[in-house]
């Protein structure tokens, strides 16, 4: 298999590290989970024990160092060992949870929400998209009002990866006037009141990973949540959406790998009018079309990648690297159920599952119309 351009013996390593912890932990139950839409909570922390959770964070904040490059390896063999594309996703919610919280959060918010999350022990999610518009970050309608040592919060988040499980939410709040210059970051934790999860939501793939619907109704915050000065959180969203979309490009070129190596082993095995698929150049050259994609995607995901690591990461090449990502993905995922034939539209196979996981990519973490806003506000026209 072609690797990232980047990688080195240690990255070399850690792949390693994480395909024997994702063909013991994840592998042997991964079909279960996904039937089941849910995967044991103890996997967090067997996955911290393993230093597979921790990455890309540094040492002072409970992380396990590395940057993104080592994250998108060990992500990418979790995928390609474990098969469950919903219990890595559900996994990695953190990498979106957190980031805000260790740029910055003082170091008592470290202490309290970053640090029991690596180990493992806590859950977090990421809360910004709300019922009424996900896009439109800047628009934003749930309230925080200051109320002495206490924030009010009052309205609603959808499509929380998570969010049925977590024990800390970072949420996106207004808390000034309209705009992006009123909204800020709070920490909500479970169990304050007036902070429910409404709705476990059933959706088209990741089954693995919950989705929850948040509500806040009159739910008094401690001020000590806020991260970061008031009115600051929408640099910090921005600022995160760079890194998803990295992780969330990295994710496709996993996924895609995997229904390429499925696609191959069953095209070995499966025979027609005599002969086995690969007898036909038809077959041949889907699989071939699938892997110069893949690749291609790839060395886009690497080269920002190498580049965000070099602190010279434009917001607009994380969105060319998601949307080639994603139109990859559509395509690979599509051509890896039809060389399955019939099979590929059954559950058992993992392409089915891996077609319907794939749907969300040119959704989530922005839209491929709203990374192609990005994309031509940056070129100017
Ligand atoms: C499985 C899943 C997990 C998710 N996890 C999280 C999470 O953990 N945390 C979180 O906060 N969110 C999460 N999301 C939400 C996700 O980020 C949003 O769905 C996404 O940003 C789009 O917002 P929306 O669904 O409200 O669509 P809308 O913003 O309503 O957009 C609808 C359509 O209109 C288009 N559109 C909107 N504005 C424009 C424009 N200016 N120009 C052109 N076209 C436009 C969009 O591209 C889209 O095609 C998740 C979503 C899913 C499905």
């Amino acid at each position: 298999m072609p690797t990232y351009l980047f990688e080195t013996e240690e990255h070399a390593a850690l792949r390693a590290q994480a395909r024997k912890f994702a063909e013991r932990a994840i592998a042997p139950n991964a079909h279960a989970w996904e039937e089941n839409e849910e995967f044991p909570r103890e996997l967090y922390s067997e996955l911290a024990k393993a230093g597979l959770h921790a990455l890309g964070y540094p040492e002072d904040v409970g992380g396990a160092g590395g940057d993104i490059t080592h994250v998108l390896c060990a992500s990418e063999e979790l995928v390609l060992a474990g098969k469950s594309v919903g219990t890595v996703v559900g996994l990695g919610s953190h990498g979106i949870a957190l980031p805000p919280i260790v740029r910055f959060g003082t170091p008592e918010q470290i202490d309290r929400f970053v640090k029991p999350v690596l180990s493992g022990e806590k859950i977090a999610a990421l809360a910004i998209t709300e019922p009424g518009g996900g896009s439109d970050v800047a628009n934003l309608k749930t309230r925080a009002v200051r109320d002495g040592d206490h924030y009010v919060l009052d309205g609603a988040k959808t499509f929380i990866t998570s969010g049925v499980r977590a024990d800390l939410v970072t949420v996106a709040v207004r808390t000034g006037g309209p705009a992006h210059g009123g909204i800020s970051m709070i920490v909500v934790e479970r169990g304050t009141p007036g902070f429910t999860v409404s709705k476990k939501l059933k959706k088209t793939g990741w089954w693995a990973s919950d989705t929850a619907e948040l509500s806040f109704e009159s739910c008094r915050v401690p001020a000590a949540n806020l991260i970061g000065e008031e009115n600051s959180g929408f640099y910090a969203i921005m600022a995160n959406f760079v890194t998803e979309r990295l992780f969330l490009a990295g994710q496709c070129v996993a996924i895609a790998e995997l229904a390429y190596r499925e696609s191959i082993a069953y095209a070995r095995e499966r025979s027609a009018f005599g002969k086995n698929l690969t007898g036909f150049q038809v077959i041949r050259h889907k699989l071939a079309d699938m892997a110069t994609r893949i690749a291609a995607a790839r060395a886009l995901t690497s080269e920002v990648a190498t580049r965000f690591v070099r602190g010279d990461a434009a917001p607009q090449l994380a969105a060319m690297a998601k949307n080639t990502g994603t139109d990859m993905l559509s395509f690979v995922v599509d051509q890896a159920v039809q060389i399955h034939g019939g099979y590929g539209y059954m559950r058992e196979y993992v392409v089915e599952r891996l077609y319907r996981d794939a749907r969300l990519y040119p959704i989530g973490g922005g839209t491929r119309e709203i990374m192609n806003e990005i994309i031509s506000k940056a070129e100017g026209y």
